[in-house]
């Protein structure tokens, strides 16, 4: 196994480290990611106390649907990750990790919500 993933806001107030057992990459195409992301949601879903998160003060968490709520850097506003209830587990968005993941996107999700300007990307296994 490779080492843990490290990633950051954009403006740097949030760092977490992720385990190199993180799943994804994941696209998630539903209307609440087009929404809150601009476009699909791409992440890594990881147990959420396998993920280290400094700066935490610096999250804003947003209740998107009854079944999820998500987090975003007060000072940036970069999506940090998303949270399913009673789940245990963070979905941390992708691009925030530093440096190349050594992954491909492995899944897409509500792939029948996806809006019309955009085909899905390609699936590696
Ligand atoms: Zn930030
Ligand atoms: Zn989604």
């Amino acid at each position: 196994m490779s080492d843990e993933l490290t990633a950051t806001c954009h403006c740097g107030a949030v760092q977490l480290t992720l385990p190199a057992e993180a799943a994804g990459v994941i696209a998630c195409h539903c209307s609440d990611c087009q929404k809150m992301h601009g476009n699909f949601n791409a992440f890594l879903a990881a147990p959420r106390d396998a993920v280290t998160v400094a700066g935490q003060d610096n999250l804003v968490w947003y209740q998107s649907s009854e079944a999820a709520r998500r987090a975003f850097c007060a000072t940036c506003g970069a999506r940090v990750l998303k949270e399913i209830t009673g789940a245990g587990r963070w979905l941390v968005s992708a691009g925030l990790v530093d440096g190349p993941t050594g992954r491909r996107i492995v899944r897409n999700l509500w792939e029948e919500s996806k809006p019309d300007w955009y085909d899905l990307p390609p699936v590696s296994s």
